[in-house]
């Protein structure tokens, strides 16, 4: 299990999925002929034909004092998603949970970065044919724009499935917290607003002792917008916003010691930020 300590907090990944190639409909832009040129991705983030390697995972939070998970993945038993793999998933996700010494009742803290399929679906599981929250002794932290923003989204028919089976039942069941996009969520864990991929996107900040990491959520997808924050994929809600997003950021963080840990990064995950020349690349 891939784990990171930032000072006093530890970050553990679990993984539920992880694929190579078949990004085209995330990153239409990023053909093999313009990644195999970005070195720097091998054997990390890309094979040596140019595909993309991806990962969905969460990314589990503990500090001294709160038990955090950061995105929920698809989910097991979900019906209506668009990618055909997504259906009805029968993955080992909560032993995972309980073989990392977190069992999902012992969850305090739900963090969703947006209410996209692949970053709410262990909100709920099956049980009795009834979607029930997962974490029942946890709060649900969501940022309240994007909330609204899905709430009311009628044109989109698998993200109305996905509210209907991942988010609604843990509103109705009193557990979801709508929060501003900077929330502070405890002392080492805050909310950054990252907007652009959708309305009311965030990033996680974790400071400790003086050391800091910067959770993504799908500010970027994959390390190769480092190198070309212009790639945006086919489903940002604004691609003008998320590119300036994704510019300020990197900027932000190029150069110094914070660890960048990637939503959807595969293999090494994580890294620091470097310029390299005009643009910038992930050293892991
Ligand atoms: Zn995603």
């Amino acid at each position: 299990m891939q784990l990171w300590r930032i000072g006093d907090v530890v970050i553990t990944k679990i993984v539920e999925l992880e694929m190579t190639g078949g990004t085209r409909f995330v990153l239409p832009q990023a053909t093999p002929e313009a990644c195999r040129p970005l070195d720097w991705m091998r054997p990390h983030f890309m094979d040596d034909d140019g595909r993309l390697k991806m990962s969905v995972h969460a990314l589990l939070v503990q500090t001294p004092s709160r038990r955090i998970i950061v995105d929920t993945c698809l989910g097991n038993d979900k019906q209506g998603r668009a990618v055909p793999r997504w259906n009805n998933l029968q993955g080992p996700f909560l032993n995972d949970l309980v073989a990392a010494g977190v069992p999902r009742e012992s969850i305090d803290t739900v963090l969703c970065t947006h209410l996209h399929v692949d970053h709410v679906g262990w909100n709920t599981m099956l049980v009795d044919g009834r979607w029930v929250p997962t974490f029942p002794n946890a709060r649900y932290v969501v940022s309240r724009t994007e909330f609204e923003y899905w709430r009311d989204q009628r044109e989109l028919a698998e993200q109305v499935t996905v509210f209907a089976d991942s988010v609604q039942p843990i509103f109705d069941a009193g557990l979801v917290d709508l929060v501003s996009t900077d929330h502070h969520v405890c002392d080492e864990v805050s909310l950054v607003p990252t907007l652009g991929h959708t309305p009311g996107h965030v990033s996680v900040r974790v400071v400790s002792r003086g050391a800091e990491a910067l959770i993504s959520g799908d500010f970027l997808h994959h390390p190769c917008q480092l190198a070309h924050p212009e790639w945006a994929p086919a489903v940002d809600y604004d691609p003008r916003r998320s590119t300036e997003t994704r510019r300020n950021v990197f900027a932000g963080l190029a150069g110094t010691s914070t660890l960048l840990i990637g939503t959807h990064f595969a293999g090494a995950t994580a890294g620091r930020v470097v310029r390299d020349g005009e643009k910038f690349r992930l050293a892991v």
